[in-house]
């Protein structure tokens, strides 16, 4: 008898080591994993016309609930919002996509808010962007940043990219004849922003990088334009970055020391 009690007292104690170890486990990974970018290819990549889709839909969604984007075969632009990945298409229609779709190029986080604020009498896109490097300018200008900003919108000027076929060519040929644009009012939704510090020059663009959907999950793309009288602003600082390198030839076979600068600014502003 005492000696299946101290069996058992031992099976117990056992196993709570064992639960610590695990728990502490999960929690580190957990803390690890949610504070970081997790950013597939390099944008640099895909402006060299890489896309081949590298990465499932639900293995994207492994690694954050929040985030930006394009699919497979450069087919629409990729908005991740509460955990969900949709797709704005070229035609200028919305829908939630497959896990088993692929993806050449994105960059997710888990949105913890390290705080809220309101943005008001936002008139441009350039209003926004002087607002967001304001908040910037506070919280240090070498982090990453993701945001995300509901509201009611005036006005938004989105964009969206066809499908292409290969052999695929460089996103700036490709933007001139298959870029289409779609302007809203009145439109309520949310714009899911992605802030690079200057240091990442090399491997996406640098500042910031907005995606729209409408709160109906109807419209939405990557944003251009922005006129708005009042928004809730939620702030994530990123201090990880992790990123995950396709396999395929064609971006092993480029040359990455190319300075795109000039490119990835037409690609991202269409000026
Ligand atoms: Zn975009």
């Amino acid at each position: 008898m005492k000696n299946k009690m101290r069996l058992s007292v031992l099976a117990v104690m056992m196993c709570a080591v064992l639960l610590t170890a695990c728990g502490k486990e999960a929690a580190n990974d957990e803390a690890k994993d949610r504070d970081r970018m997790y950013q597939v290819s390099l944008l640099q990549g895909l402006t060299f016309g890489d896309y081949y889709g590298s990465i499932t839909v639900e293995d994207l969604e492994k690694n954050g609930d929040t985030g930006i984007g394009t699919f497979n075969r450069l087919n629409g632009e990729l908005i991740m919002i509460d955990g969900e990945t949709y797709r704005a298409a070229g035609d200028g229609s919305v829908e939630l996509v497959s896990d088993e779709e692929t993806i050449p190029f994105s960059v997710v986080t888990y949105l913890d808010a390290d705080e809220t604020r309101n943005l008001r009498e936002i008139r441009n896109y350039e209003d926004l962007c002087i607002a967001l490097d304001g908040v910037v300018a506070e919280r240090g200008k070498n982090r990453f940043y993701m945001v995300r900003i509901d509201g009611n919108f005036n006005e938004i000027n989105v964009r969206s990219v066809n499908a292409q076929d290969e052999p695929y060519e460089p996103l700036v040929d490709v933007l001139e004849r298959d870029q289409t644009f779609f302007d809203y009012e009145n439109i309520e939704g949310t714009m899911i922003g992605l802030y690079c510090p200057p240091y990442m020059a090399d491997l996406n663009a640098v500042g910031w990088h907005l995606h729209f959907i409408s709160k109906d999950k109807t419209k939405g793309g990557h944003v251009l334009g922005i006129n708005f009288d009042d928004a809730v602003l939620t702030w994530d600082d990123t201090d990880g970055f992790q990123t995950k390198l396709p396999q395929n030839e064609m971006f092993s076979g480029f040359d990455l020391t190319i300075d795109q600068t000039e490119d990835i600014k037409k690609v991202e502003t269409n000026k």
